[in-house]
């Protein structure tokens, strides 16, 4: 017995380093996990609407400040005064070397949950406009919040293979495109030193959990939000003579703009252009003044960018010049600078890079490289606009296998992300994502 205990003691002392040496962000993934599972389930329960993240903002807070980060709370500078600056940024410094900024988000949506699941959101908060909406997590950006700070506690127990400054961005107000707009303008890189990489990830509602989903060059597009108002002359709807008539007018320039799309545009260049909301007119009888129009406009490349939205206005103005609207009511078009993300270009070098990486870690089979989409991700601004900061905004699948192929052989659609029965699916999401996100750090960072 006595040789026994002794054997044991002796064992567990020289075993004891070895394996403290062995950590890998695996195994820190694995150690983390219980408690990171109640941090995303905590995060669940308790959504908070873009500009209005206070206490999610003070969890993240709360966890970079244990990880060892020097933490500042209170960044970001909104042109709209009703948002809030939650924005949090943790420091971690490891002597000199390179600086990698790695970027969650925070926000939620204005949904109201139908998972199902024990821990939803039952929160009814207060939007922009004073209105009561119900709140929910269904991007998945709770996800991102617990895999961020299982990556800053991996990191912190990982110093002996990593040197430079590792900057943690908690951004507010993703969703509604201009969380990351607001920290730059309050100076982040001047700040906190800007990043030699950025890194960014988003969980994707069709891939199944671990594993990596990734594109080379554009992977998102540029968001516009175009506003028109087409102007006429009202009147009887019995005398239309008598009038011009502005929702005749708006039903022929929503037709001579899918001509952008078919006929002027090149159709290697990916554009949408969705007219989402139309609104003219109280009744039956009553030709209206105007009619107002808001737009979703998708493009990848800047000069595709500039020509979409120049035809756009062209052709409102157009159609309604050849319906005798006379010039000083001529449809008026304005193309939103708040409500605007740039396209996301994932550096195809850094990608490339990082495949390699994340075969080797999570193993050949986890890592898909998937097509592009024309979805918005203000994650792009932390590259700037000439895309000189080297980055990759990559994505971690997050459903069951078994629904995938389920999908397959049914056509049945899974629940998309922004629905409201998009229930991720925690573990292993939660660790791939982790792990992805360690190892592309480690290695931009490694001890050389
Ligand atoms: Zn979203
Ligand atoms: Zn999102």
């Amino acid at each position: 017995m006595k040789i026994c205990s002794l054997l044991i003691l002796l064992l567990s002392t020289w075993v004891a380093p070895f394996i403290f040496a062995q950590q890998t962000p695996q195994s820190l993934a694995d150690a983390e996990l219980p408690s990171l599972l109640a941090i995303y389930k905590e995060v669940h329960t308790h959504p908070e609407l873009s500009g209005q993240e206070e206490q999610t903002a003070a969890l993240v807070a709360k966890e970079l400040r244990a990880a060892g980060c020097q933490v500042t709370e209170h960044v970001g500078k909104y042109e709209n005064p009703k948002l809030k600056p939650y924005g949090v940024v943790g420091v971690m410094k490891n002597s000199d070397g390179p600086t990698v900024l790695v970027r969650t988000d925070m926000d939620a949506l204005p949904i109201q949950e139908e998972t199902g699941l024990p821990y939803a959101s039952k929160v009814v908060a207060k939007n922009d406009e004073g209105k009561d909406v119900h709140v929910m997590h269904a991007c998945g950006h709770d996800i991102h919040i617990a895999a961020f700070i299982g990556t800053a506690r991996a990191l912190a127990k990982l110093k002996d293979q990593w040197r430079g400054t590792i900057v943690f961005v908690a951004q507010p107000a993703e969703e509604i495109g201009n969380g990351a707009r607001a920290l730059l303008k309050d100076g982040l890189y001047d700040r906190f030193g800007k990043p030699n990489f950025a890194l960014g990830f988003h969980d994707k509602a069709d891939v199944q959990t671990g594993h990596i989903a990734i594109t080379e060059g554009y992977t998102s597009a540029n968001v516009d939000s175009v506003d028109v108002t087409v102007r006429g002359i009202g009147g009887h709807g019995a005398y239309p003579h008598k009038t011009k008539d502005p929702i005749v007018l708006a039903a022929e320039i929503i037709n001579a703009w899918q001509t952008i799309v078919s006929r002027d545009n090149n159709p290697l260049d990916p554009v949408v252009i969705t007219v989402g909301s139309i609104n003219g007119g109280t009744k039956h009888n009553i030709i209206p003044d105007e009619v107002k129009m808001q737009l979703t406009v998708r493009t990848y490349k800047p000069y595709v960018r500039e020509r979409v939205l120049a035809d756009i206005d062209r052709i409102a103005k157009g159609c309604a010049a050849a319906a005798g609207i006379p010039p000083d009511l001529a449809p008026i078009v304005t193309v939103s600078k708040d409500f605007f993300a740039p396209a996301m270009y994932n550096n195809p070098e850094l990608t490339k890079r990082l495949v390699a990486v994340w075969k080797k870690s999570l193993g050949d089979e986890s890592v898909e490289m998937v097509d592009a989409v024309m979805g918005g991700e203000d994650f792009s601004e932390y590259s700037l606009r000439d895309h000189s900061i080297p980055a990759v905004n990559f994505h971690f699948g997050a459903v069951d296998p078994a629904k995938i192929a389920e999908y397959k052989q049914t056509g049945k659609e899974l629940p998309t992300l922004h629905s409201s029965k998009f229930a991720p699916v925690p573990e292993p999401t939660i660790r791939t994502a982790i792990i992805g996100m360690t190892t592309a750090v480690l290695d931009l960072m490694k001890k050389s």
